[in-house]
């Protein structure tokens, strides 16, 4: 029978697991050496250059309004972690989550982080099909 702080602490690892990428990408690193050096295939030069080319209204997706904006939903996270432990010291109640995850701080922590990651993620996929006018908005609605 597991008990609810075993669950929590699962959860915890579960999350810490899927933030860390790093670990998926040693294992693939250790894959057969065969594959890695590509066989040398006819390579079309002007279509790549052509290709670095064509994003004229795109940018990238680390650009520096963005690395702000992402910083932004990093710093709120971060207030929002340290002003909920401070309303939890009072005795208010957290709606959002509850008691028992904002008192386990090590997971609220990683839960805020994650949250973080979420909307880094979204941006990434608005980005990504093109929605850049989203991508920026999904960063700011995270400052309020
Ligand atoms: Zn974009």
């Amino acid at each position: 029978m597991p008990r609810a702080e075993e669950l929590l602490k699962l959860r915890l690892i579960l999350l810490l697991a899927l933030a860390t990428p790093t670990g998926a990408s040693k294992v693939c690193a250790q894959a057969p050496a065969t594959e890695a050096p590509a066989p040398p295939q006819a390579v079309v030069p002007t279509a790549g250059k052509n290709q670095t080319k064509e994003p004229t209204r795109e940018h990238r997706f680390w650009d520096k309004k963005n690395d702000w904006l992402f910083a932004g939903v990093g710093a709120a996270r971060t207030f929002d972690y340290f002003s909920t432990l401070n309303l939890r010291r009072r005795g208010d109640r957290e709606i959002l989550v509850s008691n028992d995850l904002v008192d386990n701080h090590a997971a609220f922590a990683v839960v805020e982080a994650a949250g973080t990651g979420v909307s880094i993620g979204a941006s990434y996929l608005f980005h990504r099909y093109g929605h850049h006018r989203l991508e920026r908005w999904t960063s700011i609605v995270h400052f309020g």
